[in-house]
């Protein structure tokens, strides 16, 4: 799950993290309080939407079209005038789509008298299995080109249980900090990991943490990801939740607890399990093809949920044609052939869609298949059902 740079600030700025005053903007009757509630003389207008590269991002119903999500203002009046003109607009940056996000919240910020922008982040390492922070003098907007054109400015320190001071102290050497500053960053690396793991997090980016020109360090931008899986400990983040930024496949998935993941290919994948997800995208891919995504149905599911699993995978434009894979064993196959047909009726399927049943039930599970009349591709194994349904997608 993610959530809004202002609440990751806020979570961090618990955990001892320097972070500006500002105030967030939910409607627009907030505007004037919020500007009024900083000091200025500089104020800093920020998009909040569950997306990246705001800064360099373009708002599309502008009549300049021209003037990005981030934005800083030298009077009350200049911040009035960007928030009005930013709430309730489209942002498209390079990490949404072309429509952009509609940003339906500020934050408006005091903002910092920057020396230099740095690079931080914590996440998991599955190279070393271990968490890792990730650091780099050459923080911004730029940081993905750094990463590509220079990758020998950016360091990975992987971490044990805690951020020892040899750990902080490396950290500061790699981003160059001296004196208040160095002393911040000694504070700040511990407290950060504290956060990322009291918090269970899954990753957290600060871009840019930064020197000001006093010599002291602030979060100035924060992304924060959660591990769903653990979100259930955690009732304070949950509140943070804000589902209009989140794909309405993946809400639907989760409220009939579902793992939906969107992919970029042609074939939709219904499952169970994670192995078996991972070994049919596979063989899709064996057999000259990509799946548009998967969505695994879990060990016990009735015909309701295959059927709304059903429905969300044809939810996606880009399905040409659909694969579902399963493995009856709590689950029983003529339980899946059910919800199989029910969702196909009801969604009045366009694509060929090939059905491969193994388990508990499998013979009552493909009479019923076979005796629907409908339009399905029953498939005897694995490499069977890739093949039918990558040639029905290539036929299509
Ligand atoms: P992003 O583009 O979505 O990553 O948004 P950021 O929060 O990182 O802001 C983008 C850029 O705006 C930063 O890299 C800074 O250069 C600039 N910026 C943001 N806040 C301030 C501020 O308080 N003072 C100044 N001078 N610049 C700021
Ligand atoms: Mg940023």
């Amino acid at each position: 799950m993610n959530i809004h740079e202002y609440q990751a600030k806020a979570v961090l700025k618990s955990f001892g993290a320097p972070v500006a005053t500002g105030a967030p903007v939910l409607t627009e009757d907030d505007i004037e309080a919020a500007i009024d509630s900083l000091p200025g003389p500089l104020w800093v207008v920020k998009s909040q939407i569950h997306a990246g590269g705001r800064g360099k991002g373009r708002f599309i119903e502008s009549e300049a079209g021209e003037k990005g999500g981030v934005r800083l203002a030298f009077s009350k009046e200049e911040a009035r005038q960007h928030a009005e003109a930013m709430l309730g607009h489209h942002l498209v940056t390079a990490q949404t789509s072309a429509e952009g996000k509609q940003v339906n919240r500020l934050y408006i910020e005091d903002g910092a008298d920057i020396d230099r922008e740095l690079y931080l982040s914590i996440l998991v390492d599955r190279g070393t299995g271990q968490v890792a922070f990730v650091a780099s003098t050459e923080g911004g907007m730029d940081i993905e080109q750094v990463a590509h054109e220079t990758p020998e400015k950016i360091l990975t320190l992987p971490v044990g249980a805690s951020v020892s001071e040899e750990d902080a102290a490396a950290l500061c050497d790699a981003l160059r900090l001296e004196g208040t500053a160095r002393q911040d960053g000694m504070s700040l690396f511990p407290n950060l990991y504290r956060a990322f793991t009291e918090k269970d997090m899954s990753m957290l980016e600060i871009n840019p943490l930064i020197v000001m020109t006093d010599n002291h360090l602030r979060v100035l931008d924060a992304k924060v990801s959660f591990d769903g899986n653990a979100l259930f400990r955690h009732p304070d983040i949950l509140e943070l939740r804000d589902t209009t930024e989140e794909d309405e496949k993946e809400i639907e998935a989760s409220e009939w607890d579902l793992a939906y993941i969107a992919l970029d290919g042609t074939i939709g994948c219904m499952v169970n399990g994670a192995g078996l997800a991972m070994a049919t995208m596979d063989i899709i891919k064996l057999y000259g093809e990509e799946p548009a995504n998967f969505c695994d149905v879990g060990g016990g599911a009735d015909a309701a949920k295959v059927a709304a699993a059903f429905k969300i995978i044809m939810k996606d434009p880009n399905v040409k044609g659909i694969l579902v894979n399963i493995f009856g064993g709590i689950m029983k196959c003529d339980v899946i052939a059910e919800g199989v047909i029910q969702a196909v009726k009801e969604t009045n399927l366009s694509v060929p869609l090939v059905v491969r049943l193994e388990g508990t039930n499998v013979d009552q599970g493909k009479a019923i298949l076979a005796g629907s009349d409908l339009n399905i591709i029953p498939a005897d194994d694995l490499d069977d059902a890739a093949q039918k349904i990558v040639a029905a997608v290539k036929g299509a």
